[in-house]
């Protein structure tokens, strides 16, 4: 193992590690613009320029190899001034458009340049003029001027996307970055050029113009697209919380780093795939009042939907409940559903969803044909009676209460189903069919841990507030509990994830534990 030392501090590595990823290990950050840890090595840019001891000029440290007794300085004045002279070339023919840039407050050249900024300009203002604003696809726009050619997102379609949609065309001062002639960006992954582009160059088209970065907070999550729960940070308006006011509250989602997962990238289908959140919400519960469902308080839904439950299982006993709970729900959700109808009330029709509901789009990346983010959870946790056979049930009158957790069951499924209780964040073909509405919130609005297709329990946490009168699933769940006389002495989905797992979130792995590490 090379010993080396970087700027007076020691540190052992892998061999094959660079300079750059060793002062990483030492939290030594080098500044760079075309070294990316997910893509080959470019080693254009110049900007990661140190002073190794005994070489006669500065090397690169995105491509240096970490050897044994190696000398490195990340910080002297002959480096500060080479990555000065490095900034200065790159905006030779930069526009300096930052005050209308839609990167700016996240751009890498601005950040850079206040950090070594020579800020009086040597130049005249006769740069070279290239495309501006050009859409690329349906997600990306392109802003030639900009580029400053570190060639991340042609080596993303060529070595991830793999769809050769991007090139570097001409020479010198008129190089520029562009789609190769008939193509389109419109690979399934495009939105990832535009997190690894360090400058304007390549922005969002959903999210050009919509908000300044420094008006955002952010969240981790787990994208609910698919699956395989790519790692993301919700981005949200953090100075308006209020949907009235403000129409979208969550801004945009882009992914987190997980090695086991999907390290640095996200599919578009996730990434844009958000609207929900915002769009046609269930905002108080409601009661159906013959042909029309009215809003109601929560008191008298809930005490509704107990006297209906109680009253079929005291007339015709457990087998006359239904439930179908949703790999759409966390864990601790589904623990509770199974605590309270399984183990409290006796029910055992209890399932979670047919295998060939919400399939779609898969591929050899990413992206997974089964668009339940917990599949994996509801089937850990036995919920796995037959749906089918509960709506038949249900149909045929033998179920008099049916349970439907998160659900879009076309109105087909559900004729003759004699009441049904459906809990959910949005409205859709089974709230037609329901006689109680009772408003849940999405996974942005709440606490909890998804189990993706390998097992893998992760962890999402809560960005904005529940609309209006919604309520999460788990606060709902323990009051019907109490209701139910099956009190269950918890609190918070932290409180079910510790009985769950004998453990806190707080103490779960930061990228997420397999099932059966967690000794579920
Ligand atoms: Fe780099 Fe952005 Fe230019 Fe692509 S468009 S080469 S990512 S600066």
């Amino acid at each position: 193992m090379p010993r080396l030392t970087i700027d007076g501090q020691e540190v052992n590595v892998e061999p094959g590690t660079t300079v750059i990823q060793a002062a990483e290990k030492l939290g030594v950050y080098i500044p760079r613009y075309c070294y990316h840890p997910g893509l080959s090595i470019a080693g254009s840019c110049r900007m990661c320029l140190v002073d190794a001891e005994n070489s006669p000029k500065l090397q690169i440290a995105c491509y240096t190899p970490a050897v044994e007794g190696m000398k490195i300085i990340t910080n002297n004045e002959k480096v500060k001034q080479a990555r000065r002279h490095m900034l200065e070339f790159l905006l030779t023919n930069h526009p300096l458009d930052c005050p209308v840039c839609d990167q700016s407050g996240e751009c890498d050249l601005q950040n850079f340049y206040m950090e070594y900024g020579r800020y009086e300009s040597r130049f005249l203002e006769d740069k070279i003029k290239k495309k501006k604003a050009t859409p690329l696809g349906p997600h990306v726009v392109l802003d030639q001027e900009r580029c400053i050619l570190c060639s991340r997102c042609t080596r993303f379609t060529e070595e991830i996307s793999r769809s050769h949609e991007l090139g570097i065309f001409n020479r010198g001062n008129r190089s520029l970055v562009d789609l190769h002639p008939g193509k389109t960006l419109d690979n399934p992954y495009s939105g990832n050029v535009i997190d690894i582009c360090p400058v304007g160059a390549l922005t969002e088209r959903e999210f050009r113009f919509k908000c300044r970065v420094w008006y955002l907070a952010s969240q981790p999550s787990v994208c609910t697209g698919c699956s395989r729960g790519c790692n993301v940070w919700i981005h949200f308006n953090a100075s308006q919380r209020s949907y009235k006011n403000q129409g979208r509250r969550i801004q945009r989602l882009k992914p987190r780093f997980n090695p086991h997962v999907n390290q640095w990238w996200m599919c578009d289908e996730g990434r844009f795939g958000f609207e929900f959140i915002d769009q046609n919400r269930i905002e108080f519960p409601h009661l159906r009042q013959g042909s029309r469902l009215q809003p109601v308080d929560w008191e008298e839904a809930l005490q509704t939907v107990v006297r209906a439950t109680r009253s079929a299982l005291d007339k015709f006993g457990p087998e006359s409940v239904g439930v179908i709970a949703s790999a759409m729900q966390s864990n601790e959700e589904l623990y509770l559903v199974k605590k309270l109808f399984g183990d409290g009330l006796g029910v055992s029709n209890i399932g979670h969803s047919n295998p060939a509901e919400r399939e779609g789009f898969s591929d050899d990346f990413l992206v997974r044909g089964d668009k339940n983010p917990n599949r994996a959870g509801a089937e850990a946790l036995d919920l796995t009676a037959s749906v089918d056979s509960i709506l038949e049930k249900a149909t045929h009158g033998d179920i008099k209460v049916l349970w439907v957790f998160h659900h879009e069951l076309p109105p087909q499924a559900l004729e003759g189903a004699q009441y049904v209780v459906f809990m959910g964040s949005n409205w859709n073909r089974t709230t037609e069919s329901a006689q109680a509405v009772l408003a849940g919130v999405t996974h942005a609005e709440k606490d909890g841990t998804f189990s993706n297709f390998e097992g893998r329990i992760q962890h999402f946490q809560q960005a904005v507030p529940p609309l209006e009168e919604s309520r999460n699933d788990v606060g709902v769940l323990l009051d019907l509990a109490r209701r139910l006389d099956c009190p269950l002495d918890l609190q918070d989905a932290g409180d079910v994830f510790r009985q769950w797992c004998g453990k806190s979130l707080r103490e779960l792995e930061p990228f997420g534990e397999l099932l059966t590490a967690a000794a579920v």
